[in-house]
């Protein structure tokens, strides 16, 4: 029967394809009782699946003697191995099995039991002990499951699951995934940066998915709007035929700019940089004409493996996007990982209650000096190949910059020392993603070639709204009178000290905010290469000096609605409603 489910669209395009569902591994394991005859296989998946755990431990902890991580992380894992084999864990989960319980209900059983103990201990370490507890048995869950693994997508499918990790995507569109859609997610997060880069369909938010959609059901998927349709009707084909038609027109149409400036009918030209999360958005970028890579979100190297790049693997990733670029600058991060980008076997980062507050982006690198050193030998070496700026992520204050800015330097004397060429200067400069970085800007800015506001995570901490929680949703607008107040603080340092800056979060993508951007000044702006286009065309309508005569206007703005009167007055094309990114820009 035909069902309507709404979520958010985060990455555009249609697909017709049937459902694959993935249910969430929880422990939440319904009451499972197993006859005799059951009991000495189900004791035996239970021990191959702590073998499989076990072997996983050790594996990570071979990595951290090679040097690669932290001790902290060692220590962190000695743990785990030391509960996995804790002699009353195995024992009670033996007697359960024995006493007819399945393997899953006897970890559930276990877990509830042990939460209990330890959280009527005195001492906070000890009670604390639980995450590392719920950690070891979900490991032990997962290892139970393995064999859903083999459930893989396969082409043609269309992935509903509560959440997909960074790091999965790209895999499920070499399987053939037509599109994806999830029950939670934002398309702030960076799953959903990831999936326009790979301009794979994505709706999130879709907070029915999992209760409405079975297995193998037909499904047409709107990453535009956010609909997917559960059985379409003739109607609904023939509507979804149309919207790929029309998508079709709409790239027709604005590919006559690719070889036109992004200059406004007064004549002023704006900067549009490409952000690059791949080889094939460097080439797209390029082709239609971008200054350069305005971000290049590193930490896409890092997901999904099971080692650290080594400098020789970084330097032939780097190497290969500058040449990519010939000769326009590429602007490469430092690497950003924490919050929603954590790497596969969650090695690298600390299990921390409030991860987006904690260790992420450049305290993360400072904090692991080796991975950093690894990085800058990398990009230092990529510099003799063609320009190269080094940004920083997640600073806030000027000692993480001088910090950097040192590291940086002996990492270039490292590299000519080895005989290796580089550039004769790298540009280093800071993203502007902190609340704190913004205000205390003019206090640090002498140590910042240039500047690039990340509106994604300035948004996050400004109006204090996770980027990946979709139910928080119209409360996350680049509209509240905060950003552009904002925004116009980061211009005027910028302006006043004449340090460079851009804007690469995903407001500079949004032609429907274009009008505001400029108008507070802004006058480079990095986004995915899809949105060249779209954006230019808003530049090229756009009356910049005029704009800034109502700059004024904008910032007094008292709410939300204000901002967003203002937004459609100042729209160049009636037709061009701001609504699409009233709530969230993509
Ligand atoms: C940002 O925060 O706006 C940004 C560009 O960085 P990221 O989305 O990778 O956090
Ligand atoms: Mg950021």
């Amino acid at each position: 029967m035909r069902r309507r489910l709404s979520g958010h669209g985060a990455s555009r395009g249609n697909a017709l394809g049937r459902a694959r569902v993935r249910l969430p591994h929880r422990l939440e394991v319904e009451d499972q009782r197993i006859g005799p005859a059951q009991i000495s296989g189900e004791l035996r998946r239970l021990a191959q699946a702590i073998d499989a755990v076990r072997e996983e431990i050790r594996t990570l902890r071979g990595r951290l003697q090679q040097g690669t991580l932290s001790r902290e992380v060692g220590e962190f894992l000695d743990v785990h191995a030391l509960l996995l084999d804790d002699p009353e864990l195995r024992r009670g989960l033996d007697t359960r099995i024995r006493g007819g319980q399945g393997a899953d209900s006897a970890l559930r059983a276990e877990r509830d039991r042990l939460a209990a103990a330890f959280g009527d201990m005195d001492d906070p370490y000890l009670r604390a002990r639980i995450e590392d507890i719920d950690l070891v048995i979900g490991r032990i869950h997962a290892a139970l499951h393995r064999h859903d693994d083999t459930l893989q997508p396969v082409a043609g499918d269309i992935l509903i699951a509560d959440t997909v990790a960074p790091a999965e995507l790209a895999r499920l569109q070499a399987q053939g995934v037509l599109a994806v859609v999830t029950a939670a997610g934002s398309p702030l997060s960076h799953v959903a940066i990831l999936a326009r880069s790979l301009q794979l369909p994505l709706v999130t938010g879709t907070s029915q998915a999992l209760l409405q959609i079975n297995d193998g059901d037909v499904l047409a998927v709107d990453g535009d709007s956010g609909e997917v349709i559960v059985e379409p009707s003739a109607d609904d084909l023939r509507r979804h035929h149309a919207r790929r038609q029309a998508h079709k027109r709409e790239i027709r149409q604005l590919n006559r700019l690719r070889r036109e400036p992004s200059r406004s009918v007064d004549g002023v030209d704006v900067r549009l940089w490409a952000n690059a999360e791949s080889v094939q958005d460097v080439a797209h970028g390029h082709a239609l004409g971008a200054a350069g890579v305005g971000l290049y979100r590193t930490e896409f190297l890092f997901l999904g493996r099971r080692s650290l790049p080594d400098e020789d693997t970084q330097f032939r990733a780097y190497r290969e996007l500058v040449l990519g670029m010939t000769g326009r600058t590429v602007t490469i991060r430092t690497l950003d990982l924490g919050a929603d980008k954590a790497d596969a076997s969650g090695l690298m980062l600390p299990d921390e209650p409030n991860p987006a507050l904690g260790m992420r982006g450049v305290r993360l690198s400072l904090a692991h000096p080796h991975l950093l050193d690894t990085q800058l030998r990398a990009i230092a070496r990529a510099s003799a190949w063609g320009p190269v700026r080094v940004l920083v992520p997640m600073v806030s204050n000027g000692e993480e910059m001088r910090a950097v800015r040192q590291r940086l330097q002996l990492a270039v004397e490292a590299v000519r020392a080895a005989g290796h060429a580089t550039a004769a200067s790298i540009p280093l400069g800071a993203m502007i993603e902190v609340p704190a970085a913004a205000l205390g800007l003019s206090g640090f800015i002498g140590q910042c070639d240039f500047l690039s506001i990340g509106s994604n995570d300035l948004l996050q901490y400004l109006l204090a709204v996770d980027r990946g929680n979709e139910a928080l949703g119209p409360l996350s607008t680049p509209l509240h009178p905060a950003v552009p107040r904002l925004l116009r603080l980061i211009v005027d340092t910028a302006a006043r000290h004449r340090v460079p800056l851009a804007l690469c979060g995903e407001m500079a993508g949004d032609p429907a905010l274009t009008p505001m951007l400029l108008a507070l000044g802004i006058g480079e702006l990095s986004m995915h290469p899809a949105s060249l286009l779209p954006v230019r065309q808003a530049i090229r309508e756009s009356d910049i000096a005029a704009l800034r005569r109502r700059c004024a206007s904008l910032l007094r703005c008292a709410d939300t609605a204000a901002v967003s009167r203002w937004l459609q007055r100042a729209q160049p094309v009636a037709t061009r409603s701001p609504a699409a990114s009233a709530s969230r820009s993509r």
